[in-house]
């Protein structure tokens, strides 16, 4: 096997930050010499930035976004006996969030074409112990939100978006996490907004659930010393809070670089021959989506999946997949009961999905080494078939 000659990371956040270093250390610095490390200006700002740019009357910054997930549920007084409506393809955290408040996740499947969410599964699995929705907009790409808020609405079910692959994404120009009752993000450094460390926010339109989830944020104490509620302890720092207010002035263009690199990919596998019903499906953009790329996902047919991530690998071409195992198979959640028959298109896609590298600062030259190597795989592959069939 010949040694790689270049290789191409799956993402690069070294490189995407290189040329905001100067202000990096400004900002830390600025920080550092205030000794406000929690409840820091910084805070209280990208939270405004964050309501604003989500449509959003408020936001309240926490420590994860999995921490947002779960206080949205416990602002709902989510609890033993309460069903959680929530697809099984997602990130552990859309589904730990219910099972660690005792309630009971109820999972659905996705459409095949945008591995979103199916608002139709969600309309099936309403019962009268349904407390609340979680749709997740997948990859950057919002759920079809406008068609699951109004079957939520018309059964008086709260929907709690997880945003966290989201911000900046819009469904009908309406920004994800302006939809449900909270909006969950994830400042996680591979997200689209990506801190130095952990941090989230909620987004609510809604001033009294902004309010609790404020409470329970803060150890529901409110005065000081005096706790209402039992709340956590889930804040997002100012060194992180300074941080993601650059990387949010920046947010704009580095989603503009992601769309470009998502359109050159899905024009350059189709120059190469390799999109088609037995090779490679390329992703599908709802028309009524706006996309921001957190991930460019391609679904790999005909079993041939970990093969070529194999080969990627062996040409020093990063890829990932999210998610090789639907949360109704994992492990820690056996116990719960779910319907296997009504998860087929969850089952397909952890079998035939593929990320590839996608990051602002990725370049042109990268993606044809992507596509090459991806090229070189299917040509090795017919070569085979050739001699096998000879
Ligand atoms: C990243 C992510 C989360 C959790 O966010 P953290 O900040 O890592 O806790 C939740 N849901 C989805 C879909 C995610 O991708």
């Amino acid at each position: 096997m010949a040694q790689p000659t270049t290789s191409v990371p799956l993402l690069d956040i070294n490189r995407d930050n290189r040329p905001h270093r100067e202000e990096f250390i400004e900002a830390i610095t600025a920080v550092l010499d205030s000794g406000r490390f929690l409840f820091g200006p910084d805070v209280v700002e990208l939270e405004n930035e964050i309501a604003q740019y989500s449509q959003a009357e408020n936001a309240v910054g926490c420590a994860s976004g999995s921490d947002a997930l779960l206080l949205a549920l416990m602002a709902l007084n989510i609890g033993p006996g309460d069903e959680v409506i929530v697809p099984s393809f997602t990130f552990f955290a859309s589904v730990s969030c219910i099972v660690r408040l005792g309630a009971t996740p109820v999972f659905v499947d996705i459409c095949p074409d945008t591995f979103n969410v199916d608002p139709e599964c969600i309309a099936n699995a309403i019962t009268p112990q349904t407390k609340a929705i979680i749709p997740v907009h997948l990859f950057g790409q919002c759920a079809q939100i406008d068609r699951i808020c109004q079957i939520a609405a018309e059964n008086d079910i709260p929907v709690i978006e997880d945003a966290a692959q989201a911000i900046g994404a819009a469904y009908h120009s309406r920004p994800a996490g302006s939809w449900g009752l909270v909006g969950c993000f994830s400042f996680y450094p591979t997200k689209n907004l990506g801190g130095m460390g952990d941090g989230g926010m909620m987004t609510s339109n809604d001033a009294a659930i902004a309010d609790r989830l404020r409470l329970l944020a803060g150890h529901g104490m409110r005065p000081r010393y005096y706790h209402q509620a039992v709340g956590i302890n889930s804040r997002l720092d100012t060194f992180q809070a300074a941080v993601l207010r650059i990387k949010f002035r920046h947010l704009n263009d580095a989603v503009k670089s992601r769309a470009k690199i998502a359109e050159r990919y899905m024009r350059m596998l189709k120059d190469a021959g390799l999109v088609g019903p037995d090779q490679i499906v390329l992703p599908t953009v709802d028309e009524n989506a706006f996309h921001v790329w957190n991930q460019f996902s391609i679904r790999v047919i005909g079993g041939r999946r970990d093969a070529l991530k194999a080969h990627l690998s062996e040409n020093g071409v990063g890829s990932e997949i999210y998610y090789p195992v639907p949360m109704h198979q994992q492990e820690c959640f056996r116990d719960i009961k779910h319907d296997r028959n009504a998860l087929v298109e969850t089952e397909r896609a952890s079998l035939e999905i593929l990320n590839l590298p996608i990051f602002p600062s990725m370049t042109s030259s990268e993606q044809e080494i992507v596509v090459d190597t991806i090229r070189n795989y299917y040509a090795a592959g017919a070569k085979a078939g050739e001699k096998a069939a000879a």
